[in-house]
């Protein structure tokens, strides 16, 4: 979807540097979740994030994530430097870059370039902290961006569950559901409460069935 003249006006108005906006390569800065809200009366800003450096600014207007995880995935633990990562989900309009979206740097880690090509990771191209990945329809947020004001707000993005627990580096005996490796697609390992393994369970087993009963339709 190529930006409107109204909106490449505003956006004109507000930069120095006019190649920064024309062409194909750039209509990024125009879509969600790069669009800027400043002008956005109805944008709530609940939480505020930066990166390390500060060039890279954000506020969110969702109270709670749609969900939150940690990822012991190996692609995680590389690129994060760190034993796992901690993302919250949100849709791409809960997100108002307000300084430095325009410095972002993007890698695909499917085909190891710096396109921005979805699902892909997005970083300050300046002190590379990581920002969030930013998939098709939502973006998973790193909530380590963001200064709580108490316990209360960070509270709100308490991971769920783990995921890829089969590939961690160190245990989390925390009672939450881990999953061997894609959450809702994998097997529930380690200490998962008992009441979501037999659920997981009844849910294999019908998916069985209903594979069994699709198969001898066709035949
Ligand atoms: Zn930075
Ligand atoms: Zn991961």
């Amino acid at each position: 979807m190529s930006p409107t003249s109204d909106e490449k006006a505003k956006a004109h108005s507000s930069t120095q540097n006019k190649e920064d906006l024309e062409g194909e390569h750039n209509e990024w800065k125009f879509r969600v979740p790069y669009k800027v809200h400043e002008n956005d009366k109805n944008f709530k800003a609940l939480y505020e994030g930066s990166c390390h450096c500060g060039r890279v600014q954000y506020q969110l207007s969702r109270e709670k994530p749609l969900d939150a995880k940690f990822c012991h995935c190996s692609t995680c633990q590389t690129l994060h430097g760190a034993p796992f990562q901690w993302a919250a989900i949100f849709h791409k309009e809960d997100i108002n870059f307000t300084h430095g979206h325009h410095d972002l740097g993007w890698y695909d880690p499917g085909e190891k370039t710096t396109k921005h090509k979805l699902p892909c990771k997005v970083s300050c191209s300046y002190c590379r902290s990581p920002i969030m990945d930013e998939g098709r329809n939502m973006i998973l947020l790193f909530p380590s961006l963001i200064k709580f004001k108490d316990k209360k707000e960070k509270h709100n993005f308490d991971p769920t569950c783990h995921m890829f627990y089969g590939k961690r580096l160190y245990d989390f005996p925390d009672g939450l559901p881990k999953w061997s490796g894609l959450s809702g697609d994998s097997d529930l390992i380690e200490d998962s409460p008992p009441e979501a393994i037999k659920k997981r369970k009844r849910e294999v087993e019908e998916k069985e069935k209903e594979d069994e009963e699709g198969k001898s339709e066709k035949k």
